[in-house]
């Protein structure tokens, strides 16, 4: 059985890391997304806010579930028993950080290996940052983010 995580800061969470959590969920067994507890981030969103966000975009994912953690990413994979971290690459500016993240967690936890989805086409260029940006100016959002994620973005920013 393939138990895989996808850890990330998701504040908030958009339509790019949904698809890449429903094209994993595909191909592992179980997947858990990891939300990171990292308050030097400075998040726009409590981890609660986060976490219910992701549970409700999630809900008709049998094989997906949410969980928060703190600290190293294989230190999580490996309480969680997982073997995957699973990454979205969008352009080539993501593809050195990335790599140099998943050959310092392969030399930590050799058991533990770094999948790479590369994002579809149409998400190339979302991130939270930017949903965050267009939100706070009273842009419309609804085609990158759930309508629950642009409903809380617009309580909090706009
Ligand atoms: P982090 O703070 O760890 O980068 P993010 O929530 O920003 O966390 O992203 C989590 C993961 O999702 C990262 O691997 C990131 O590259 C990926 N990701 C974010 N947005 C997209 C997108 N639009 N398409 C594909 N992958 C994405």
């Amino acid at each position: 059985m393939t138990r895989a995580i996808y850890p990330g800061s998701f504040d908030p969470v958009t339509f790019g890391h949904l698809d890449v959590i429903k094209r994993a969920s595909k191909v592992v067994d179980e997947l858990i997304i990891g939300v990171l507890i990292n308050e030097n981030k400075r998040p726009t969103f409590t981890m609660e806010e986060r976490v219910q966000m992701i549970e409700e975009a999630v809900k008709d994912l049998p094989n997906v579930s949410v969980k928060t953690f703190e600290g190293l990413t294989v230190e999580f994979a490996r309480q969680s028993e997982a073997n995957v971290i699973i990454r979205g690459l969008r352009a080539v500016t993501d593809f050195e950080s990335e790599m140099q993240i998943a050959q310092t967690n392969h030399s930590i936890e050799p058991e533990v290996d770094t999948m790479f989805f590369t994002t579809s086409l149409e998400y190339a260029f979302l991130s939270s940052t930017i949903v965050k940006e267009v939100a706070h100016f009273g842009g419309d959002v609804s085609s990158f983010v759930p309508a629950n994620v642009a409903q809380k973005l617009k309580e909090k920013l706009s």
